[in-house]
């Protein structure tokens, strides 16, 4: 955050200049504003799921409330929320958690910058491969950590190797951040692949890995998506498996989030929680408990829709001369490949020097919004999201087309 020189009212703290806000949040205000000022936009932008959160869930909350469920819970999830986790994680991992070692939080984001509020002490070393969600390096400088980023290229499907996070470790590594389904690259790990990370970090025991599987429904491979504790039991205690239902069961509104892993940690942020939100939302956590329990009609219904979506936005991107799309295994987005695009010059002879300037191209030829790679430590490439209908994908599509043959190479 730039923090001006003198401000009305109390100073800031230090740390502040150590945060910004988050770029898609930035950017999805921006297409509100847009909005708000008659100009249609397309935005490919959207970061949550289109669908409606499942009728059984929000009769689960409307249940609590009239069942007085409406004070305070335990700062780390209701008994009930905690088994529907702990039944959910033994489902998919066949591991079986115990309640103390599971959170619950205001969200899958809070429960992983709680995480690194409780580990991290000044200097210490956090590795996370780009492209990475946006989130994450800030989430590691304001708690006084350091963002050590790896690269990955798409010849290695945008996964970080054995050798490469080997490189990458010191005395003070703390955490590896791996997230399966990637945002935004929708690359998943295989097993054989997390057996040679975790293999790593068996033989640098003062490291640990925390396991963003908060699209892991959203699946289009014919397995599901493989976790970090499946592969290696033993490291359980130095996996920090985090979750939610925002994305699975559409319901990024409720903010329930969870997590599971060392005693400790999850004690650790209980006691945070205590200190500052004091507990999820009793409500929320209610329709929570209904959507893991619930079944999966809603997930194998929406991913079916993306799935369609996915083909659709793909092989759209892929025809045009200029852009290449990844295929993503999981997620909803499509991670865009354009550097060719760089250097080239718009009608009015401006020259496209970054991917803002791409993207300011985008937006004034078509009201195509993406999110820029540099927000994910990757410039030369944007993200585009198809959790939106197949008639704006269609759209945005034939606006990016226009946009990119608009441009002198
Ligand atoms: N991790 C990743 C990779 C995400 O993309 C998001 C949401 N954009 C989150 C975590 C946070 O999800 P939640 O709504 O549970 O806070």
């Amino acid at each position: 955050m730039a923090i001006p020189e003198t401000l009305p009212g109390p100073a800031p703290a230090e740390r502040m200049s150590r945060v910004k806000e988050s770029p898609s949040s930035r950017v999805a205000d921006r297409v509100r504003d847009f909005q708000a000022a008659g100009r249609k936009v397309l935005p490919l932008t959207i970061g949550e799921p289109d669908f409606d959160t499942p009728d059984h869930v929000k009769e689960a909350a409307v249940a609590a409330i009239r069942a007085g469920e409406t004070k305070y819970t335990s700062a780390n999830g209701t008994p009930a929320l905690r088994r529907a986790v702990t039944a959910r994680l033994l489902r998919k991992t066949g591991q079986s958690y115990g309640h103390d070692e599971i959170c619950v939080g205001g969200g899958a984001k809070q429960l992983i910058f709680l995480a690194f509020m409780a580990t991290l002490d000044e200097g210490d070393e956090v590795v996370v491969p780009a492209p990475y969600w946006v989130s994450y390096p800030d989430m590691v400088t304001v708690n006084g950590g350091r963002p050590v980023i790896i690269g990955t290229t798409a010849a290695e499907g945008y996964k970080i190797t054995p050798e490469r996070l080997r490189a990458a470790i010191t005395d003070r590594t703390k955490w590896v951040v791996l997230n399966t389904p990637n945002n935004p690259t929708g690359a998943v790990y295989s097993e054989a692949e997390l057996r040679g990370l975790t293999d790593v970090v068996r033989a640098h025991p003062h490291v640990s890995i925390l396991c963003d599987e908060i699209y892991d429904e959203i699946n289009y491979g014919a397995q599901p998506v493989p976790s970090a504790v499946t592969v290696a039991p033993d490291l359980r205690e130095r996996v920090f498996l985090v979750n939610g239902v925002s994305k699975a069961y559409a319901m990024t509104g409720w903010r329930i989030g969870y997590g599971a892993g060392a005693r400790w940690l999850c004690g650790a942020i209980g006691t945070l929680q205590s200190q500052s939100s004091s507990c999820p939302s009793s409500v929320s956590q209610a329709a929570a408990v209904a959507a893991l329990d619930g079944g999966r009609e809603f997930i194998d219904r929406t991913v079916g829709v993306y799935t369609a979506r996915r083909d659709l936005l793909v092989s759209g991107l892929a025809a045009i001369d200029g852009l290449r799309p990844t295929t993503p295994e999981g997620g909803f987005y499509v991670w865009v490949d354009a550097s060719a695009l760089l250097g080239s010059v718009t009608p009015s002879g401006k020259e496209v020097t970054s991917d803002a300037d791409l993207a300011e191209h985008f937006l004034d030829t078509s009201g195509v919004v993406v999110i820029t790679g540099d927000s994910y430590g990757c410039p030369g490439h944007f993200r585009a999201s198809f959790a939106l209908s197949s008639e704006t994908i269609r759209e945005a599509v034939a606006g990016l087309a226009r946009a990119v043959e608009s441009l002198r190479r």
